[in-house]
């Protein structure tokens, strides 16, 4: 996991060829990733949705590695759209680079080969709420979700007053992560849960229920 700085989102580096998510700011996030890898052996680069927090560097880096671009589908118009993406929240406009790959609830995405060479996957668990298509990724081997900006540890959840959240799915896309066995969350921002995912995801489905309401 890579956090930058308080703007960038987390980072994920997985096996060393496929990143989630991306940052926004360049000069802070290509030096910390070339620390993790040869940034031109990416192969793939995966975003939990389109806010320019999380895909701000995605022209830098496909510049640099070539890597395809996976998105949920439907999310990558967001990505294009200065206000749509909230580029102009942080003072920038949306990235130029064209997703190469949209993919779908159940889909199962490489994670590239781990140290035995063997090929890992992460399935695709489609989470509106705080943007229309925002996505968990979730290894059912591992019992880990790389949640975005849906979940985030202690109980926390995303923002759902954005353009295009869609505050009145939140509660039942978080309960959909609960009916998996998770231990570990990585989130968008913030720490990291490393045990007893099922503990905090219970606190932010409550948390939702207030917020939000239930369906
Ligand atoms: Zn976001």
């Amino acid at each position: 996991m890579i956090s930058p700085s308080v703007y960038d989102s987390n980072i994920y580096v997985l096996n060393g060829t496929v990143l989630i998510d991306t940052g926004m700011t360049p000069e802070k996030v290509i030096p910390r990733i070339s620390e993790r890898t040869d940034i031109s052996k990416i192969e793939r680069i995966i975003l939990t949705h389109c806010h320019y927090d999380h895909a701000g560097c995605v022209d830098e880096l496909k510049k640099r590695c070539g890597a395809s671009v996976v998105i949920y589908d439907g999310e990558e118009k967001m990505m294009l759209e200065d206000e749509g993406s909230a580029a102009t929240v942080f003072g920038y406009t949306c990235p130029k680079t064209m997703p190469d790959v949209l993919c779908r609830e159940g889909d199962l995405i490489s994670a590239g080969k781990n140290e035995e060479g063997i090929e890992e996957f992460l399935e695709v668990i489609y989470t509106p709420g705080h943007t229309s298509g925002s996505m968990c990724l979730y290894s059912e081997k591992e019992k880990t979700v790389f949640s975005g900006d849906t979940v985030f540890s202690g109980g926390g959840l995303g923002r759902t007053d954005f353009k295009n959240s869609v505050p009145e799915k939140m509660t039942q896309s978080i309960g959909k992560l609960l009916t998996r066995d998770i231990e570990k969350i990585y989130p968008g921002h913030g720490q990291a849960t490393l045990k007893n995912g099922k503990d905090s995801l219970q606190k932010s489905y409550r948390m939702s229920e207030m917020m939000n309401g239930k369906e």
